[in-house]
């Protein structure tokens, strides 16, 4: 692998994001700082961003009183900020709204329509709100949607245009089987491969509502939502306007998305990339969601707690560090702020943060050399780049208390030999550097304090990384 291209799902902005959503950008931001150290920060391009359009976005902009443009920028912005608060490190946080998207969205119609993938037709059918997306008789659990069984299901009788997903059902399953890393976890690509057996032609637009990409040629539509939102991961690497930067990072490497979004990403978009000609990314990583003690999280039961109100209490690496630490990626997880603490003050306030205190105090005696270059072992890049993310920082802290065991048993505040104590402490703060280094992707904020401190030749204390709460 030379490059490496990720995305996240774009949220939508119906409200700011919530941690269940943050887990998920964290996750990504992880693989994104971990190649860009492999290899090399130019050949890593991440996007994240926004899904402004839908009929969605258009009522609840009426209910506030203001326009949908209002709306969609407020809630965009304050978005970005939750995850500037975490250290995401985006190359491009796009918006749907942005005019290159919008060209980008245009130009696939017409190719699709040019294959002959497009055509005219009513739509006859249930319809969620929640989900902007179409259900079958059969998708519904007790006449509700899935997702969102508080909400009514719409019945709606449309003029729209379809795509012929059909015609690409043979193609999906064989894809689908041929390709054993295109669907993570396995279990996620049987669930399609039963999905696809039952893949109906959609509608590809909308008739009754204004806030959309309208139809080319055909103003009175509005290019179906999901449709538009999933063009994004062309026009992030410029699809249309940088020909050089979408065919380095082109196709995407990892579409990390939630579990409620994956029939269309294994199944839609390929589809839809197959007519317009162009390659399918390699690897749909499917994330779990989050609960808060033990309860999903949503506006509804009153547990919507959004990043920055954790990271402004514990911090920004406390928070991505407790994420990623106590979750399994593509599971479901339970999180709650009194097990935030305790990982806190057992793992970063007495675990890591203790010991470079410990190490830096001991070392102010001594001048050392600058420590050799870490390097990354195979153990820690196979754990990582299977996304077991909560795997490698047990790794981490494993190397965190054999080091604290290794000071405890040569008692360098007993030795009194200058040449041998230098000796010791040289051989902890190499260990400590490599620590450090391994801590990159996931604590960066920290990993380049300690990098600071101990660039030697002369190492003194400083503040506390994680003091006692
Ligand atoms: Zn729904």
């Amino acid at each position: 692998m030379n490059k490496f291209y990720i995305t996240t799902a774009i949220d939508y902005v119906n409200d700011t994001i919530h941690l269940g959503h943050a887990f998920q950008k964290i996750a990504a931001d992880v693989l994104a700082r971990y190649y860009r150290i492999t290899l090399d920060k130019d050949n890593v391009f991440f996007l994240t961003g926004t899904d402004e359009y839908g009929q969605k976005a258009e009522k609840a902009a009426r209910l506030q009183n203001i326009t949908p443009a209002e709306l969609v920028k407020k809630i965009s912005d304050s978005d970005q900020k939750e995850q500037d608060c975490l250290n995401i490190s985006y190359d491009r946080f796009i918006r749907t709204t942005d005019s290159d998207h919008t060209e980008t969205v245009k130009e696939i119609w017409k190719r699709v329509q040019e294959n002959k993938d497009i055509y005219s037709g009513e739509y006859q059918g249930s319809y969620c709100e929640g989900c902007e997306a179409y259900y079958t008789k059969e998708d519904l659990v007790k006449g509700k949607c899935p997702v969102h069984p508080t909400l009514e299901i719409k019945m709606i009788k449309e003029q729209n245009y379809f795509f012929k997903w059909t015609k690409y059902k043979d193609f999906l399953i064989e894809h689908i089987k041929n390709n054993p890393d295109f669907i993570f976890p396995k279990h996620r690509a049987n669930e399609m491969l039963e999905f696809a057996k039952n893949i109906k032609d959609i509608p590809i637009s909308r008739g009754n509502f204004i806030w959309g990409i309208p139809v080319p040629n055909d103003p009175k539509q509005v290019i179906y939502v999901w449709f538009d939102a999933l063009i994004n991961y062309l026009t992030g690497v410029e699809f249309l306007e940088n020909k050089k930067l979408f065919e380095k990072f082109w196709p995407a490497d990892v579409h990390i998305l939630g579990k409620d979004n994956l029939r269309w990403h294994a199944l839609l978009w390929p589809a839809m990339l197959k007519s317009a000609n162009i390659a399918l990314p390699k690897t749909i990583l499917v994330n779990g969601f989050l609960n808060i003690n033990g309860q999903k999280i949503s506006k509804s039961v009153g547990n919507v707690i959004h990043p920055s109100q954790w990271v402004g209490k514990y911090g920004t690496d406390t928070v991505r560090y407790y994420l990623l630490r106590y979750t399994n990626l593509t599971d479901d997880s339970d999180i709650s702020e009194e097990k935030l603490l305790q990982a806190y003050n057992a793992d970063l306030a007495n675990g890591l943060g203790n010991l470079v205190a410990r190490v830096a105090k001991l070392c102010e005696k001594v001048t050392l050399k600058p420590s050799p270059i870490p390097v990354f072992s195979e153990n820690y890049k196979k754990e990582i780049e299977d996304f077991k993310f909560n795997e490698v920082l047990e790794i981490i802290w494993n190397e965190i208390r054999i080091l604290d065991q290794q000071i405890n048993t040569a008692e360098p505040w007993k030795i009194k030999d200058q040449k041998k104590l230098t000796q010791v402490l040289q051989s902890t703060v190499d260990g400590i550097v490599c620590i450090a280094y391994e801590l990159k992707p996931f604590l960066p904020e920290t990993a380049e304090k300690i990098e600071e401190q101990f660039k030697g030749p002369k190492i003194t204390s400083g503040k506390s990384l994680f003091p006692r709460i």
